[in-house]
């Protein structure tokens, strides 16, 4: 039994999408408010956190940082 984070920042893996978003730890899916993909919470990238308010912080620093960025290395378009 883990006790060490509560929550995850986590990044969507859906090409095209790449935004974060926070979940509980315990969590299996997690639903990408962003592009509404279900995200298996397992085989995304995530930072562990142990408070939702770091939790939320964090996205929103992430998420900044991807708006900045002109054209992002994941970004890659089908069309
Ligand atoms: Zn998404």
């Amino acid at each position: 039994m883990r006790l060490s984070s509560d929550y995850y920042v986590i990044r969507c893996t859906k090409k095209g999408c790449g935004k974060f978003s926070y979940c509980k730890a315990k969590q299996k899916t997690k639903m990408c408010p962003y592009c509404e993909y279900r995200i298996t919470v397992e085989k995304a990238s995530k930072t562990e956190v142990n408070s939702v308010i770091h939790a939320r912080k964090l996205v929103q620093e992430f998420n900044k940082k991807l708006g900045e960025m002109t054209e992002p290395w994941w970004y890659k378009s089908d069309n």
